[in-house]
């Protein structure tokens, strides 16, 4: 009798001892993928991003460090990743919501062919023409198309025109998180099916899953659900494929299906 009360407890130990070990097994996976590790990141980059960096990108990175602004600016590694994302998509007619001074500007107008074409917009002209000299020593100014204002209205008049619907192969959007759900609406008739869109900080600073009380700069609680409902719309959004990428703040890769 004790023998078997023994043998229960130890079967029953054993298998929580698995379950549990086999959740903390998960967890470590999960932790390990979303980067919980500077040494990893510094890894990636010094590794991997920062010696394959072209040289008109690091030049870019280093005036755009200088700038009061530049928490803004696109990671060294999501440049690189966008880069390499257009050239996976043959990309030639893209766009870009959000240009600061330019660095995601650069990282896409490298990777287009020679006739490629970036539609690039910002509210501020002086932060893009920050970052103009270099993409023009870079050789890749003809490619680029800035305008100066709100992205909405621009939006709004490519849309009115039907020819513009389904013309663009890669959007990066990267600008004001609370008109991120307008502009959808608008660029799933501007992008062609089978291209892309790309929607930036859509972890939000890791906000996404903080609890309402705990605290956060202004700026980012603001944000945060605007950030938060996008991010239900996307997953429910039935014309096209998601994918939500831990790079840099997390960004949502969405191909259009239908
Ligand atoms: N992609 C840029 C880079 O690689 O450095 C960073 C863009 S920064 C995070 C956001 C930019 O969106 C700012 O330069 C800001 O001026 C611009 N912006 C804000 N509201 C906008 C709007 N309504 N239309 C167009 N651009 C806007
Ligand atoms: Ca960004």
């Amino acid at each position: 009798m004790a023998t078997t009360t023994t043998e229960a407890t130890k079967t029953s130990t054993n298998g929580e001892d698995q379950k549990q070990s086999q959740n903390l097994r998960h967890q470590e996976v999960g932790h390990k993928s979303l980067l919980q590790s500077d040494e990893l990141y510094q890894y990636i980059l010094e590794t991997s991003v920062y010696p394959r960096e072209p040289e008109s990108m690091k030049e870019l990175r280093e005036v755009t460090a200088k700038h009061p602004w530049n928490i803004m600016t696109t990671s060294a590694d999501e440049g690189q990743f966008l880069n390499m994302l257009i050239k996976l998509v043959n990309a030639k007619n893209t766009m870009e919501i959000g240009v600061y001074t330019g660095y995601s500007l650069l990282a896409t107008a490298l990777a287009l062919p020679e006739d490629g074409k970036i539609l690039a917009m910002d509210v501020n002209r002086e932060n893009y023409e920050l970052g103009l000299p270099i993409i023009e020593k870079a050789g890749v100014a003809h490619k680029i198309d800035f305008r100066e204002g709100p992205a909405l209205p621009v939006l709004d008049e490519l849309v009115a025109d039907e020819k513009n619907h389904g013309t663009y192969d890669f959007i990066f959007v990267d600008a004001d998180k609370d008109n991120y759900i307008n502009y959808h609406k608008r660029l799933i008739d501007l992008v062609k099916v089978g291209g892309v869109i790309g929607y930036d900080n859509t972890l939000w600073n890791g906000s996404v899953v903080a609890p309402p009380d705990a605290p956060m700069r202004k700026y980012v609680r603001y944000y945060r659900d605007f950030v938060l409902e996008l991010n239900k719309a996307l997953a429910a959004d039935p014309r096209i494929e998601i994918c939500m990428l831990p790079v840099g703040d997390g960004i949502t890769i969405c191909r259009r299906i239908n």
